[in-house]
């Protein structure tokens, strides 16, 4: 059995980024992309100050996250070990750069589709050794079959101590490093600067960086026995792969489950009107079709989108959340059909596949975004709970919304704010949770930092805590026990899916803001 790996030897390496030149030229590696680059650390007080450097690349894991959550087989681990893509697989979702622990993935301009470091698979099935090993002028980079104990890497490994890179993800890397300094080793412990050396571009996404340095908050670096920091003063650009649209799409799918999940058990129990229930159907069809459009739109490769149903990796949970989607859909219809035609046991069959598919509707991301490994802060186990609270919050304030416009039934609209309430105070007690309880590590205290005191601290007291949780429970908490009034309800339930939205885009951004190499 073949399993071939790196060693690199930092105290080697000069940083002469000649192995970053040899990548480009052999693989095509477009303008501002980079499938191995070296990164400078600088460390201590001047005089007494040392450069260190980093080589970084995809560290063709053992097991590796970003194979497990690409849905179209694009990324694939070979026979021999070495963490391949077939560009013509990939749809451009960007998965795999969530999923991946080590940045090691970039979304190549020309294709818009994601690439890394092969181990130039094409040089190594003709016997030849990747091109970053051939230029190395100082034989840094050692590549070979690690299984094999008569090779130079088998037996360097066998010599002395070696580290890896961020061991807690579980990966299993197989890029050994031997003498990294921590800091080069760890993200994170080096400060981030507002520009490097020789650039005055900052850190990818410089808008979430506050004055000095939030990295800080997770402790600077310093040196033994004295007092040096550590500063990174070059690295390359890193993508955030998921912007509004991804929110968005958390948004809308928590309307469209939401809708069901109150709307289909109150008609059920002869609470809401048969216009209402049609309403209900009707919301939720198309907030589902909404967040189709915003998956496909988000995509690099919309053109591609039938992969993901026609050759799906069913272990992906962005396959599982398409078919999820899918069934919903097509309940969702029935629900709408049903509450046209007025007939009340067919509704009542529909009640339990509707409200499991909506809670699988609302749920399904958090294994998804459990999948994406590479973004601990999206790792909470409270995230489940925190969606189907969410889902509820929406499809309540989604009701109340349509009560404005269509006779509701007797006592509904109260009984649709008391859910409403209930639901607020779920979700901002979640969110507090997330965001304030003690953190599992320091990647998760930054991005909470980041929430409670960082430059997304503003949006997230006023925007959600204030406007999206305590004004509407405050409005509703002081009207509900008369009766809630149409125009209370309203400005509640539109304050609770502001605040929602709110919550679902700071989620987003604060995950994708804490640096991964
Ligand atoms: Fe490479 Fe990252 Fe995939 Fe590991 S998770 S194999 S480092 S791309």
């Amino acid at each position: 059995m073949t399993r071939y790996g790196f060693v690199i030897d930092q105290r080697r390496c000069i940083g002469c980024h000649a192995c970053t030149v040899a990548c480009k030229s052999e693989n095509q590696v477009p303008l501002g992309s980079f499938r191995t680059w070296v990164k400078y650390i600088e460390k201590g007080e001047f005089p007494n100050t040392r450069r260190y450097f980093a080589v970084e690349r995809c560290q063709h894991c053992e097991k590796p996250p970003c194979v497990e959550i690409c849905p179209t087989w694009a990324l694939f681990k070979r026979r021999d070990g070495i963490v391949d893509f077939d560009s013509e697989r990939c749809i451009g979702c960007k998965s795999c750069m969530q999923a991946c622990p080590y940045d090691a993935l970039y979304i190549d301009p020309a294709s818009h589709t994601a690439a890394k470091c092969h181990y130039c698979a094409h040089r190594t099935d003709r016997g030849l050794l990747p091109a970053c090993v051939i230029v190395c002028p100082t034989r840094a980079i050692i590549a070979g079959d690690l299984e094999d104990p008569r090779s130079e890497i088998a037996q360097t490994l066998a010599r002395q101590p070696v580290q890896v890179r961020r061991p807690d993800q579980g990966t299993r890397p197989q890029v050994f490093y031997v003498g990294a300094d921590e800091t080069a080793m760890t993200p994170g412990l080096a400060a981030q600067p507002t520009t490097y050396m020789w650039a005055q571009l900052g850190p990818a996404g410089a808008d979430l960086e506050p004055k000095g340095s939030v990295w800080s908050l997770a402790g600077v670096t310093r040196a033994p026995g004295g007092a040096a920091r550590a500063v990174t003063v070059y690295d390359v650009p890193h993508q955030k792969p998921w912007g509004w649209r991804v929110a968005a799409y958390l948004w809308t799918k928590s309307v469209a489950a939401g809708t069901l999940l109150v709307g289909v058990p109150l008609a059920a129990l002869g609470l809401a009107t048969a216009s209402l229930t049609l309403a209900a159907g009707l919301v939720a069809m198309l907030f589902t079709l909404l967040t189709v459009v915003l998956l496909v739109w988000d995509l690099k490769r919309p053109d591609r989108c039938w992969r993901v149903v026609l050759k799906p990796n069913p272990r992906s949970w962005l396959v599982r959340g398409a078919y999820i989607l899918a069934a919903y859909g097509a309940v969702t219809a029935l629900v709408t059909l049903t509450a046209l035609l007025g007939w009340e046991p067919g509704l009542r069959l529909l009640v339990w596949p509707a409200a499991l598919l909506a809670a699988a509707t609302a749920g399904y991301s958090a294994f998804l975004f459990g999948q994406a490994e590479g973004r601990d802060f999206w790792q909470s186990p409270m995230l489940l709970w925190h969606l189907l609270a969410g889902a509820v919050e929406a499809g309540a304030a989604a009701l109340l919304l349509v009560t404005a416009t269509i006779a509701p039934g007797e006592g509904l609209q109260p009984l649709l704010g008391a859910v409403l309430l209930t639901a607020i105070l779920a979700t901002g007690a979640l969110a507090l949770g997330e965001v304030y309880s003690p953190h599992g590590n320091k990647d998760v205290a930054t991005a909470a930092a980041l929430l409670k005191r960082g430059p997304l601290a503003r949006r997230f007291q006023t925007g959600f805590l204030l406007a999206g949780v305590g004004l509407p429970t405050f409005v509703l908490a002081i009207t509900l026990p008369g009766g809630l009034p149409a125009g209370t309800a309203v400005s509640a339930a539109l304050l609770a899916l502001a605040g929602l939205w709110t919550y679902e885009d700071l989620w987003i951004r604060a995950g994708q803001s804490v640096p991964m190499s």
